[in-house]
């Protein structure tokens, strides 16, 4: 079992905040401060160049995605940390198209995230030659995997309504028809339980500053299953994917298994702020968290919509079919998200009128939710979103 009062006291949360975007942005672990800081002047400062050997930095990469591989079911030694997410979609996506030469189909969804979709249209550019990216509605998705299909990329929990696909069916299926099974993690890793390996998933990849607290511009992970590890061909061939890499050679030969998917120095200071967060992860037992993450978020639907009738819920109302994050439609959302943020309720808002909330059990509880529940029905119900300062749209929504 995971003690959920001990891992919030883990965490720095500003006073008076109710923090109900951890989808978007973990919050930060205690210890990371004086971890990053003694790396810094410790590591760094002290030992300079040397730090990639004594203070283990060059291995860091592998040892950080052997620990996110425990949350997400993967077999020890088959993750690797580094670079970011759109960075890692490109990667997978390369290799398993180069996996499946004679097909030019890479199926997804109209609820992916964007970056996933884009990174696939730039690549398909890129390749020519008949390359093509087919959409579909996700409800559509398991009919539209027929046998022209070379790759599925799916993300698992729609990032805007909470949606969660089936894993293990349509990667089943994909098999069935000789496609290879893409899955993009960013709001699973962390968030519900995930069993790549049982699923028999082909690739993963995924994000550590979502539910994994790994802090703003964290390193991203890619996952690919043992029995690619040593064919999957790397398409960013950098050289510390190299199976060699201080032999300087001329030519890439390379790593072997999942070293291959590594591509230039690795963000240490970054790393040692996933480190810390991951330390707390070490102690949660991923089944406990997902019942916690159920029991708030019905406790969530259940109060905004016996206090505010005019919020729609937009995500799946069977809680095993959604992700750990609820949302609701409300026409002047935007504002309505604005104006709770002014009164220490922070969510996100995703266009065009969806108010996203996150649940997060290692650090919020029912009083958390409690207090959110009043602050939106004091917003929509008195209608305090109607003010000229929470309609101005800011950069970052
Ligand atoms: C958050 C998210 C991203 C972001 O990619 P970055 O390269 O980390 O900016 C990509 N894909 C999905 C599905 C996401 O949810």
């Amino acid at each position: 079992m995971t003690d959920f009062a001990a891992t919030k006291a883990l965490f720095h949360l500003p006073d008076g905040i109710v923090y109900l975007d951890g989808n978007s942005l973990g919050p930060l672990p205690r210890a990371a401060a004086a971890r990053v800081s003694q790396t810094v002047t410790d590591e760094w400062g002290e030992m300079l160049i040397t730090g990639w050997n004594k203070a283990g930095w060059m291995a860091l990469p592998m040892a950080l995605g052997d620990r996110i591989g425990r949350l997400i079911g993967a077999e020890p030694g088959h993750v690797v940390t580094g670079d970011t997410l759109s960075i890692k979609v490109y990667q997978a996506l390369a290799s398993a198209l180069a996996m499946r030469p004679d097909r030019r189909v890479i199926l997804s969804d109209t609820g992916n995230f964007p970056s996933d979709l884009y990174i696939t249209q730039g690549l398909v550019k890129m390749l020519g030659d008949g390359y093509e990216l087919r959409l579909v509605a996700p409800e559509e998705v398991a009919e539209a995997i027929t046998d022209d299909i070379a790759v599925t990329l799916l993300t698992e929990v729609d990032y805007r309504t909470g949606r969660k696909h089936d894993m293990a069916a349509l990667t089943a299926k994909a098999h069935a028809v000789g496609a290879l099974a893409i899955w993009d993690l960013a709001h699973s890793a962390g968030a519900i339980e995930v069993d790549v390996a049982g699923a028999g998933a082909d690739f993963a990849v995924g994000c550590t500053y979502k539910y994994l607290n790994g802090g703003p511009g964290a390193p991203a992970f890619i996952y690919v299953a043992p029995r690619h590890a040593d064919q999957a061909p790397p398409a960013l061939s950098g050289w510390l994917g190299h199976a060699a890499p201080f032999a300087f050679d001329l030519d890439y030969r390379a790593g072997a298994g999942i070293e291959r998917m590594r591509v230039g120095t690795p963000p240490i200071l970054q790393m040692r702020a996933l480190d810390c967060a991951l330390d707390i992860w070490d102690s949660v037992d991923m089944a406990a968290l997902r019942a916690r993450s159920i029991e708030l978020s019905e406790r969530f639907i259940a109060g905004v919509e016996a206090a505010c009738p005019t919020l729609t819920l937009a995500s799946p109302r069977d809680p095993q079919n959604r992700g750990s994050q609820v949302s609701f439609r409300f026409d002047q959302g935007y504002a309505a998200m604005q104006a709770l943020i002014d009164r220490g309720l922070i969510g996100d808002f995703r266009a065009p009128d969806i108010m996203r909330f996150g649940f997060t059990p290692l650090y919020l509880d029912e009083a958390d939710i409690d207090r959110a529940i009043e602050i939106i029905a004091d917003v929509i119900d008195n209608a305090l979103w109607d003010q000229p300062q929470y309609m101005e749209r800011k950069a970052v929504t």
